[in-house]
């Protein structure tokens, strides 16, 4: 939601910006030319790339380049940084546009959402600085009207009209770009005359996200009318879904940085008493703006900069990330794991070289710390890996159930053992400065369905928008403290 927030944000300062660069609309507009399409275009910083040189090159102002990438320093540029760049224009036919007058409670994203067209194009075509312009009695220009489609009823998400229709979600979203607002109607191709419902079994379906940054996690609740059971089938994998109860079905998607941004599909398989039923959805995987790391170790740790000892690690964690516990120990929002102020020394997801010795990417969040600092559970969980590794140093991984695992590397002493049930707010370990790590930190680890994604989405409830989990009770067991990994294949 808050990811959300930012890419509304993001696209009103484009707005703006487009806006403000035209202040002679009508000549545009008579000459036929304005941004139909607002994605943003990318630009990939290439080694030898400065800021003036991508200016020149993509004719976007240098000015305008800092501002919608946030840079302050013109020579702050990274090799492989996502830059965001102006839309480019595309030529649209105004011929067949005609004159309306606004009538009382005709908004400018209604009258858009009819046509098939950006409330933001509409808005440029007519001159108009705000969404909030239009007067009644104004006279505007509009295209002509979409034919074949309806309003779904107020307050049914794009995704629900799409499944309810049985139109490909694609669609409605096309002919709704802008978010709906709660109580707005969605448009929809296509009118059915049938009783709108969804698949059977499905009684409702909800979706964390229509789209998610690669590095975020997706989820899907289902409720189905009789007891049923799931799996999900997404970029060449099959996962189980998570039964809160017998009706009640959770999908967690897990995306990774390393995955191409672009448009994907996940099938849900559906299987109740004697029937089965297959679902499919759009995964929407956006690029983000990941950076770049360099880390220039000691010499002292130069042993370490071998991708034989760093992979023969990476790989070796692979059975604690195949766990999967059908049953869920964490509630929403989860705890940071310390109580000190958070400070992020590196990020989650930028591309990162060992003094040029091996490329990686950073697959958790990295805090400033100080040996000594305690570190909490951030939710209940189990205990399954407490090691001294190579490349991690001292390490632990926490297993909370349906698929959601913590790691903590890097730490001066640890406190639980493998196999230990621990509750939110349990110290675990102390921070320090153990494995390959050039400064007392945590390294925040965090795996969905075995994928490492980013952990900060999940310390805020909001960030899984309509999706809704109950509260968990405690953990009532008291798993036996021993040395054998349950259930962990060797
Ligand atoms: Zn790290």
């Amino acid at each position: 939601m808050q990811h959300k927030a930012r890419l509304i944000t993001r696209s009103i300062f484009v707005i703006i910006f487009i806006i403000s660069i035209v202040p002679s609309s009508p000549t545009l507009a008579s000459s036929g030319v304005f941004p139909e399409d607002l994605t943003l275009r990318e630009y990939i910083a290439k080694p030898g790339d400065t800021l003036f040189s991508i200016s020149c090159a993509t004719g976007e102002k240098l000015s305008m380049l800092l501002w919608r990438n946030g840079i302050s320093n013109p020579t702050e540029l990274r090799p492989g940084q996502n830059l965001h760049l102006a839309p480019a224009p595309v030529a649209v036919d105004l011929s067949n546009w005609t004159v309306h007058d606004v009538a009382l409670g005709e908004e400018l994203s209604s009258l858009a959402r009819r046509r098939n067209i950006t409330w933001e194009s509409l808005a440029q075509a007519n001159g108009l600085l705000s969404p909030r312009a239009l007067k009644v009695g104004q006279t505007i220009k509009l295209p002509g009207e979409v034919p074949s489609t309806t309003y779904a009823t107020a307050g049914v998400t794009p995704l629900v009209s799409a499944l309810r229709h049985d139109v490909p979600l694609w669609e409605v979203l096309r002919l709704n770009p802008n978010p709906v607002y709660r109580g707005a109607g969605v448009l929809i191709p296509y009118a059915t005359e049938s009783e709108p419902s969804l698949p059977y079994p499905l009684k409702a379906l909800e979706i964390s996200a229509e789209s998610v940054v690669r590095g975020q996690t997706l989820v899907l609740g289902l409720e189905t009318g009789v007891p049923a059971e799931c799996t999900v089938s997404y970029l060449g994998k099959t996962e189980p879904c998570y039964n809160e109860d017998e009706t009640h079905l959770y999908v967690m998607i897990g995306t990774s940085p390393l995955e191409a941004a672009g448009e994907y599909e996940m099938t849900v398989h559906l299987e109740y008493g004697e029937g089965q039923t297959d679902i499919t959805l759009p995964l929407l995987l956006e690029a983000g703006a990941y950076g770049r790391q360099w880390i220039n170790p000691p010499a002292s740790l130069s042993l370490l900069l071998n991708p034989d000892v760093y992979f023969g690690e990476l790989n070796s964690l692979d059975p604690y990330r195949a766990l999967r516990t059908p049953r869920r120990y964490w509630s929403l929002p989860l705890d940071l794991p310390f109580k000190i102020r958070p400070s992020i020394s590196a990020g989650f997801g930028d591309s990162r070289s060992y003094a040029g010795m091996f490329e990686t990417f950073h697959s958790g969040i990295d805090f400033r710390a100080w040996t000594g600092v305690p570190i909490y559970a951030p939710a209940d969980g189990i205990v399954v890996m407490t090691d001294t590794l190579q490349v991690r140093g001292n390490a632990v991984i926490l297993d909370h159930g349906w698929g959601l695992m913590t790691g903590y590397w890097h730490l001066s002493k640890i406190v639980v053992e493998e196999g230990q049930a621990v509750q939110r707010g349990e110290i675990i370990a102390y921070a320090g400065n153990t494995g390959l790590s050039t400064g007392a930190h945590l390294h925040w680890e965090m795996w969905v369905n075995g994928v490492s994604v980013n952990g900060l989405q999940w310390i805020d409830e909001a960030c899984f928008g309509e999706v809704v989990f109950e509260p968990t009770e405690e953990i009532l067991i008291t798993a036996p403290r021993s040395k054998t990994v349950i259930g962990l294949a060797e």
